[in-house]
């Protein structure tokens, strides 16, 4: 079986959020799965670097107005085959916004090429490389799926890591899809008179899935159904949920290269050496009280005003934060302005570090995930990993993860986190204050750390099913 993987990110190579995770792992858990899943990505800076000794297995004479070509080579271990299309991707910083911070005022040239190029390698442009399936992932890479319905080719799922993005632009975008014109209809692409780049691809792919089975659900419904609930209703038959896995590989702290003291559930006190590096990376008062960290983009779907106004009650009971991340300008600021009323107490690192974020892992007590929508969420699974016990919103991949610690789940001896309502910070600040009290008694908290650092946040099972759906699909 053999996949051509469509995805705008890939870890380590480009990443802004768990699309990178989850196509960067995703390679290695289906190779165990006898899948040999090859990932197409945009030729970014990072990823000529990467694949400075490729091979050109293709020439566009012209690709959006400029010559174009592709790149085959393996970089940290996957397969990958690279669009170097210089004009749509060898530029700086961030994949989809410019250095004003919005959206670059191509990107539907971009992801439209992406995508039929992608199409174009699926149905066998590239001597010797026939894959069975084609896998596209969010809206940048949709566009596929409506290719090989219009065009023909192998079957295509279409997977939503988050249906807050949308690819919309206006319709006079249209004619550079190089689909059809039936296309643009409602059947198609067509998404209230404009396009939508996602809509196209849920509504032509032969399967849907997205990352948890709460957000498979939920999206059903018209609150988190974002304007597409009704479509996805009409094609609730081919939509599943498959819960992400994280790279236990790269997420290890018993070989974790970036924390300062590995451990395993059995050597939980060496992780005091890990606290103490984070508190001095965030400048906090090493104290014993319950230390609560959040890694997240800052915004307003990942709850963070609500943090904002937990903060102070929170700090006044005695618990501290370490906070790392970046996002909407008014929330780093209202965030800055907790760190600086309470130095010593609430650490703010506004930045993207991947390496700082193991540090955060590996010394934290707990994990915040206050989100108002998760697809799935990565953070709280390394939090399991790491034994940071975590705190999160009941809502989507949240709910699927963390088994809360309430009475018959300590009874049984399963839980590994906490829960609470989401939007609400009254809840979430009652969630840490039932944290805190477990915390304080020592032996009940190291049980749900051991819980939860064995948790099973791995691939294998999620792989086995993608294996099984491909297997279905390509059978057809
Ligand atoms: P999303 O993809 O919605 O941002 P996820 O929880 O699925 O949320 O994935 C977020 C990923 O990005 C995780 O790997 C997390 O550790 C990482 N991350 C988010 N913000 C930062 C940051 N400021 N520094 C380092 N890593 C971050």
């Amino acid at each position: 079986m053999i996949v051509l993987s469509a995805a705008s990110e890939l870890y380590p190579l480009v990443k802004t959020g768990g699309l990178a995770d989850v196509a960067g792992a995703l390679p290695a858990a289906l190779a165990a799965q006898g899948v040999r899943m090859v990932s197409f990505v945009p030729g970014y800076p990072a990823v000529l670097t990467a694949l400075a000794e490729a091979e050109v297995v293709h020439h566009f004479p012209e690709l959006m107005g400029e010559p174009a070509r592709i790149l085959r080579g393996v970089a940290a271990g996957v397969e990958v085959l690279a669009l170097d299309a210089p004009h749509l991707f060898n530029r700086a910083g961030n994949p989809y916004l410019g250095p004003d911070g919005r959206d670059w005022p191509d990107n539907a040239q971009r992801f439209a090429a992406f995508s039929s190029a992608a199409a174009m390698v699926a149905r066998g442009l590239i001597a010797g490389f026939q894959p069975d399936v084609v896998h596209a992932h969010d809206w940048q890479a949709a566009l596929t799926a409506a290719h090989m319905h219009y065009g023909g080719g192998p079957p295509a799922v279409v997977t939503i890591h988050n249906l807050a993005f949308q690819g919309l632009f206006p319709a006079s975008v249209f004619p550079l899809l190089g689909l059809p014109p039936q296309a643009f209809a409602v059947e198609g692409v067509e998404y209230y008179g404009g396009l939508s780049f996602l809509k196209g691809g849920l509504a032509t792919a032969s399967a849907i899935t997205t990352v948890s089975p709460s957000y498979a659900e939920e999206i059903l419904g018209p609150r988190e159904g974002m304007g597409l609930d009704g479509l996805l209703r009409a094609r609730e038959s081919v939509l599943t949920g498959i819960l992400n896995g994280i790279d236990t590989r790269i997420w290890d702290p018993a070989s974790d290269p970036l924390i300062a003291q590995s451990y395993t559930a059995k050597s939980l006190a060496r992780r005091s050496a890990n606290r103490k590096a984070l508190a001095r990376r965030f400048n906090l008062k090493a104290d014993d009280g319950l230390l609560v960290a959040v890694v997240s983009r800052f915004t307003a779907q990942k709850g963070i005003d609500l943090l904002a106004a937990a903060i102070a009650p929170l700090v006044r009971d005695g618990v501290s934060f370490a906070l790392l991340g970046s996002g909407e300008r008014g929330l780093e600021e209202a965030l800055a302005r907790e760190a600086s009323a309470q130095p010593g107490r609430v650490g703010l690192i506004t930045g993207y570090d991947e390496a700082l974020s193991h540090v955060v892992q590996a010394g934290a007590d707990a994990i915040l995930v206050p989100s108002r929508f998760e697809p799935c969420g990565l953070t709280q699974m390394y939090g399991l990993r790491y034994g940071a016990l975590p705190i999160v919103a009941r809502v989507g991949g949240l709910a699927d993860t963390v088994i809360d610690a309430n009475e018959a789940a300590l009874a049984a001896g399963v839980a590994t986190g906490f829960q609470h309502a989401p939007e609400s910070a009254d809840a979430l600040i009652h969630a840490v204050r039932r944290a805190q009290a477990l915390h304080r008694r020592g032996g009940p908290w190291q049980a749900l750390q051991k819980n939860a650092m064995a948790a099973d946040v791995s691939w294998a099972r999620s792989a086995a099913r993608y294996a099984a759906l491909y297997s279905s699909l390509s059978k057809v």
